[in-house]
């Protein structure tokens, strides 16, 4: 166990070192300094992340990294080894505006990179490594920590841009999920930090059916004492193009006015269903129950089944 700690530290390690050149490197990189200020990241904002630029070329990071061959860069991410047999090397990140993702002690696990233009991927993430979990990670989560125990409340977004523009704008309080869906473990791991988490997906199709898997992850953790809701946006908006298009203040109307869980449980049991025939009332009941499964047993279960049993027109 001590020998897999200090294995890790070397990993976070060379991460943190990457991160310290990608961050010189932004301070030099007219296009990169330009991206970020046409999309209304400030020098401060940019900081509190510590935003960086991974510049072009194959083997930019062998500058920092001599030892460029060292087995440990392909292990924590930084260096692909391509398999063509002949095991050549080069750096995962060219040419993109780097976010460095940082675990709960602050140390560096691992980037995401963003392209300037479209090309795809728009984002490229470190691959799953012993310090990296995608499942078990939420970016931001670092640099929030503080502010969600002062807000009482935690965002949960979708993106890395939604996380910085919302800490820009008054929510410091915001995380994102790594490029995958919101899991048991990412509930789990932010009930730890406050009992109110507000999820707040994209406005499209994506974030909608993002927002009901993070409903099947959050109603094991959904006991009296915690409040859980889903704040939706209009179709063409994430969190970053809300704040910065209609403000603060109306962000946080959409907060204040987020669906609880209960209701958008009974909500996505309805879809699709008629409930003004018996055959849809009894397919919402049925679609209800394993989600009403996932509860934990308390006031919040049972009043669920008077409220599913009340839709449904049925003797509770
Ligand atoms: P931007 O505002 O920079 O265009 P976004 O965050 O709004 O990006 P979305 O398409 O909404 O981008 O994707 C949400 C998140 O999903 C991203 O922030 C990223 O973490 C992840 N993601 C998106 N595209 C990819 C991809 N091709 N590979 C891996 N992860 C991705
Ligand atoms: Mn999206
Ligand atoms: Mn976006
Ligand atoms: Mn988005």
């Amino acid at each position: 166990a001590a020998q897999a700690r200090e294995k890790q530290a070397s990993l976070t390690d060379l991460l943190e070192k990457a991160g310290d050149a990608y961050r010189k490197q932004l301070s030099q990189s007219p296009k990169a300094i330009a991206y970020l200020k046409g999309r209304g990241v400030s020098g401060i904002t940019a900081k509190r992340f510590g935003l960086g630029y991974a510049p072009e070329g194959w083997r930019s990071l062998a500058s920092i990294f001599p030892a460029y061959d060292d087995a440990k860069l392909v292990e924590c991410g930084l260096v692909i080894e391509s398999d063509d047999g002949e095991g050549k090397r080069y750096d995962r990140f060219r040419d993109r505006v780097m976010f460095p993702i940082r675990n709960i002690k602050g140390e560096c696990i691992g980037f995401g990179g963003r392209v300037f233009g479209d090309e795809k991927p728009k984002y490229l993430n470190s691959p799953e490594t012993p310090v990296f979990h995608k499942g078990r990670e939420l970016y931001g989560l670092f640099e929030a920590r503080t502010a969600i125990r002062e807000h009482g409340y935690v965002l949960v977004t979708e993106g890395y841009m939604d996380v910085v523009a919302l800490a820009q704008l008054g929510f410091p309080n915001a995380v994102a999920t790594l490029g995958t869906a919101c899991t048991p473990d990412h509930v789990h791991k932010l009930f730890r930090f406050t009992d109110t988490v507000v999820f707040s997906f994209d406005g499209d199709a994506a974030g909608r059916r993002a927002a009901r898997k993070a409903l099947d992850g959050a109603l094991p953790y959904a006991s009296d004492t915690r409040s859980i809701k889903f704040l939706f946006l209009p179709a063409e908006h994430d969190p970053d193009s809300f704040v910065r298009e209609y403000g603060a203040d109306a962000f946080a109307r959409h907060v204040h006015d987020a669906t609880p869980l209960s209701r958008f449980l009974l909500e996505a049991a309805s879809e699709l269903c008629d409930l003004g025939q018996a055959e849809g009332r009894a397919r919402m009941s049925s679609n209800a129950r394993p989600l009403w499964n996932l509860l934990p047993d308390g006031a919040l279960k049972r009043q669920l089944l008077g409220e599913i049993a009340d839709k449904a027109q049925l003797p509770a």
